[in-house]
């Protein structure tokens, strides 16, 4: 029988989180200061830190069907063949909020997982991990598909092939609030998935502002009256949620094409196996 060496235990990554929570904070404010926002950057950016996001609580409309972000989720699901489920999102947690539940927590993905703690969670089929990614988008929760530092540091596993499927408020993640205080040199920190697109129509627009509030990235301005998207556009789709005029729109390449992408985006940042690459070797 393989022995099998396990990361730290639910109680010891809940209060690690709390302890370094204030750090991961301040660091998006001390990224505006001098020399400090080049040692803050490494934690923030590649290639410790690469994230992209995927809209699954939107429909997207595209002349004649409407395509679901949540089914690019799914296609990766079937892809990989490790997949472990955490019952609890460490980030609500640490609010002790129940809205979104905290009981939706973040999956992961590859051959890493086999070391993480099982008081985490458990080790799911694919059907389960759709099943529990529908009921984030019921939420109203955004995934980011994400290769970053902290998950191995906080599970005691690998980082080369392990990504993780966050599933996201706007109110309590740890990565995506206070992101509209950051300074320029964590813009980029989330990436836009090719294929993915997010545009206002000037005509429509009545320049109220909602979307400008409820931008996580702070990258919507009003402009003579009218609402503009930056650069730094994320394409997570709740501007295009919570506009009360229809005004903005968020627009998918078609699927094959979006996950393609995808799956070149992950193979460019980490050694995930995946099925449909032909690379499952473990
Ligand atoms: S990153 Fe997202 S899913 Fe993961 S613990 Fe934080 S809020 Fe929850
Ligand atoms: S919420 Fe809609 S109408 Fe209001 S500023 Fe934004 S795009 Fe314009
Ligand atoms: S502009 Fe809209 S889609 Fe882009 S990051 Fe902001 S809220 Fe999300």
């Amino acid at each position: 029988m393989q022995f099998i060496h396990h990361g730290p235990g639910k109680a010891w990554v809940r209060t690690a989180t709390d302890l370094l929570w204030p750090f991961i904070v301040a660091g998006k404010r001390w990224s505006n200061l001098p020399v400090l926002r080049w040692l803050i950057r490494p934690f923030f950016m590649r290639p410790y830190n690469e994230i992209t996001t995927i809209p699954i609580q939107a429909a997207v409309e595209t002349p004649g069907s409407v395509v679901l972000p949540r089914r690019i989720v799914e296609r990766l699901l079937e892809d990989v063949k490790d997949i472990f489920i955490l019952d609890e999102c460490i980030c609500r947690t640490h609010y002790r909020a129940d809205s979104p539940p905290r009981s939706i927590g973040c999956i992961a993905l590859g051959p890493a997982i086999r070391r993480i703690h099982p008081s985490h969670g458990r080790t799911a089929a694919t059907d389960d991990a759709k099943r529990h990614v529908e009921r984030a988008a019921r939420a109203g929760l955004v995934a980011n598909i994400a290769h970053v530092w902290i998950d191995p540091v906080a599970f005691g596993t690998r980082f080369r092939d392990l990504i993780f499927i966050c599933l996201c408020d706007d109110t309590h993640c740890l990565y995506r609030t206070h992101m509209k205080h950051r300074g320029p040199t964590l813009d980029g920190a989330y990436q836009r998935l090719p294929g993915l697109s997010v545009s206002i129509d000037r005509e429509v627009c009545l320049g109220c502002g909602e979307c400008v509030e409820k931008c996580f990235l702070g990258d919507i301005r009003i402009r003579e009256g009218k609402a503009e998207i930056g650069i730094a556009c994320a394409g997570c789709g709740r501007c295009v949620e919570v506009c009360p005029n229809g005004a903005v729109t968020l627009a998918l390449a078609d699927e094959e094409a979006v996950y393609g992408n995808l799956v070149r985006w992950i193979r460019g940042v980490s050694e995930l196996p995946l099925r449909k690459t032909g690379n499952t070797a473990a």
